[in-house]
């Protein structure tokens, strides 16, 4: 099973120290949350997270984005929303040279060939709709869901996209406020659409929240993988019956500092593998096989911005225990 994570990272940032950095500084070129992508990659890498993330340590995750395009003042529109420049290019090519470099030195230590790691970085795009419901609509659109207004975040995002694909292993759009049913879910779908078009990664929605009411229409969005919320909300399990899509499996709370332990962490993946391969039409060894190998991603519920970093490494740690211990006993199991 891949293991990953939803996005953000606690942030970490750094204080110039070298004399480097403190001419860099007085430049006023001294970058201070370099320190913190690098925090978040090294922990997710240690904790055995396979397909990383840049922790998205700049700032929540609708400023980043708005603070970077057209048509913004602060959380104020304030005029025709468009792409302005790469907004997380800079550190989705930083993460990955952090773990291209990881992987050098691991080759170097084991001395065996390099194998086809498995690691990779994931690009994150906050979705049209979660943006459009956290700004302040003053100029040039109706309200939070003029349909133009979600279609030019939409147009906007998809650039994004296009800029970061070529850099990372597969692009998620993180779309939360879907689970409240504040969007009309027809537009939601046209405007996740318009980003993930011909997009030549997986790409993933993440939608946490309850999801037993949308998540049925969430089937015919235009991504690979629905990633869900299952530690915070287990009923959203009965949704693992119909899902047509491969499965974000959020199996870690990050709502509470408290670490999970890896036992809970295994019977919640448990129960929802054993779930999941009722919907393969095929013998229940290969449809178990089937989800372990292809179809499931483990990550934690949500983004881990808001836990202290010690409490959001372990709970990584312990997800991949458990993940590594349920694939190890299943597979051996089906022998
Ligand atoms: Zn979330």
């Amino acid at each position: 099973m891949i293991k990953t994570v939803v996005g953000s990272y606690p942030v970490i940032t750094g204080k110039p120290e070298k004399l480097s950095e403190k001419i860099k500084d007085l430049l006023g070129l001294y970058d201070k949350y370099e320190s913190g992508v690098k925090r978040a990659v090294q922990d997710q890498w240690d904790a055995g997270i396979d397909i990383l993330s840049d922790g998205q340590i700049r700032g929540d995750m609708i400023e980043i984005f708005i603070k970077k395009m057209y048509g913004f003042d602060g959380r104020r529109v304030t005029g025709k929303i468009e792409y302005a420049e790469p907004i997380t290019l800079k550190d989705m090519k930083y993460a990955s040279h952090l773990i291209r470099r990881r992987l050098a030195t691991a080759t170097a230590l084991t001395g065996s060939p390099e194998k086809k790691s498995g690691k990779g970085i994931k690009g994150i795009i906050t979705g049209p709709c979660t943006i459009a419901s956290s700004i302040r609509v003053e100029q040039c659109y109706s309200d939070k869901k003029d349909k133009n207004l979600i279609y030019d975040l939409a147009m906007a995002l998809r650039k994004e996209a296009l800029t970061i694909e070529k850099h990372v292993t597969m692009i998620q759009i993180d779309e939360p406020i879907l689970s409240t049913g504040y969007y009309d879910l027809d537009l939601a779908r046209n405007a996740v659409g318009i980003i993930t078009k011909d997009i030549k990664v997986p790409t993933a929605m993440h939608v946490c929240g309850d999801i037993m009411s949308v998540s049925e229409e969430l089937n015919e969005f235009n991504v690979d993988i629905l990633d869900h919320e299952f530690a915070t909300n287990r009923k959203n399990l009965a949704i693992l019956e119909n899902i047509k899509k491969d499965i974000g499996f959020g199996c870690v709370d990050t709502k509470q500092k408290t670490v999970d332990s890896v036992d809970a962490i295994k019977d919640l993946i448990i129960e929802g593998i054993e779930i999941l391969k009722n919907r393969d039409d095929i013998d229940r060894k290969k449809a178990i096989k089937n989800m372990l190998d292809k179809h499931v991603l483990i990550d934690p519920d949500c983004g881990m911005r808001l836990l202290p970093i010690d409490s959001a490494y372990q709970k990584l740690k312990n997800m991949v225990t458990a993940a590594e211990e349920v694939e190890r006993e299943m597979k051996e199991a089906l022998r």
